[in-house]
């Protein structure tokens, strides 16, 4: 987690640092005896089950699979951008306005937004509520936001446009944070300074889900796709939750919640998968018998049904 100050997760009053509460998560994950590995997992097999997950050295399987890895803000890669001590990212740069706007730090200042699409429109448009002025620094002369975030900023008298610009720098001290960017016009070139105390960058999210393509659906950008209210994926048996299938809402809150939501898919998931006896028989949770070759279900009242998608047997 890169967000220090958490002023909007329910439960504290006073606000939690991000690292304090991931810390107070892991607790009281272990408190119900969960394991934790802490492994770089390198690919996946997810076409039969259990499903198997490789590391450089170990090979994990798993009946049911929560996927969580989350969405990356992208970044410029331009000098100051880098996390302190290294840059001045936790000391007046961020990616996420809802998170860091309201901070005593960015109240009645001069701040950027770099970025033309809704999450611009939108970082900018909430850090009117505390700024002082807002200056939404885009590359191009035309915003790629829909029609209503932009006109919705275009109407905001707090915001204001700095067109055909990049920033090349974020210059500060670690005393004071923030104090300015470098700006390059890309259509002459001219180089200037500009004053600010906090720079929201605002060029998009990545959600982390190489380890995953071709096996999962995913949108155009690579989110998951989840089944409606649930957070199912398309193969049964892998769930997906928070921001990796999320490009809308991306708060720790809304994470934790369609994380509960995807605990409590699997669980009934695993519920329903048949238990295997010595006999080689299996028993479903609906008391079913699956004979030992598999072929055959025998249900409590002694009907027996072929053991065959219900789809298979209508065609025939
Ligand atoms: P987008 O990809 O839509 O926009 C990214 C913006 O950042 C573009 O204007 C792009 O410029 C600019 N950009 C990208 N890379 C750089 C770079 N290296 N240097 C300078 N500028 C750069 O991402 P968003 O996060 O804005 O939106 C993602 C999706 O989420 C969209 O579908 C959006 O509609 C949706 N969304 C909806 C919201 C809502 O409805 N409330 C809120 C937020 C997002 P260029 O235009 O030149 O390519």
């Amino acid at each position: 987690m890169i967000t220090t100050d958490v002023e909007n997760y329910p439960g504290f009053s006073e606000g939690i640092q991000g690292p304090d509460l991931m810390v107070e998560f892991r607790k009281q994950a272990e408190r119900f005896g969960t394991e934790f590995l802490e492994e770089w997992i390198t690919h996946v097999d997810l076409q039969q089950r259990p499903f198997t997950l490789y590391t450089d050295d170990k090979i994990i399987k798993a009946d049911a699979l929560i996927i969580a890895s989350g969405a990356s803000a992208k970044w410029l890669g331009i000098p100051g951008e880098a996390k302190t001590p290294h840059g001045f990212g936790g000391n007046g740069v961020s990616a996420c306005a809802t998170c860091d706007g309201p901070l005593p730090a960015f109240r009645n200042k001069h701040l950027i937004v770099v970025g033309g699409g809704d999450t611009a429109m939108e970082e900018a448009t909430f850090l009117t509520r505390y700024a002082k002025r807002v200056f939404v620094v885009h590359r191009r002369d035309k915003l790629r936001a829909s029609k209503i975030m932009q006109e919705k900023a275009f109407r905001n008298d707090k915001i204001e446009f700095i067109w055909n610009t990049d920033v090349t720098a974020i210059i500060g001290t670690n005393e004071q944070g923030v104090t300015g960017v470098d700006l390059r016009n890309v259509e002459t070139g001219a180089e200037s300074v500009m004053n600010c105390e906090g720079v929201f960058i605002a060029i998009g999210h990545k959600p982390n889900t190489h380890l995953f393509k071709g096996q999962l659906d995913m949108d155009a950008v690579g989110y998951i796709i989840t089944n409606g209210h649930s957070t199912g994926t398309n193969i049964p048996g892998v769930f997906a939750c928070g921001d990796v299938q999320d490009s809308v809402y991306r708060q720790a809150v809304t994470a934790a919640g369609t994380g509960c939501m995807a605990a409590i898919d699997a669980e009934r998931f695993l519920d329903h998968l048949p238990i295997e006896l010595p006999s080689g028989e299996e028993v479903t949770i609906e008391g079913e018998h699956i004979t030992p070759d598999r072929k055959l279900i025998i249900t409590p009242d002694g009907e027996v049904i072929p053991n065959e998608p219900e789809a298979a047997l209508v065609e025939e």
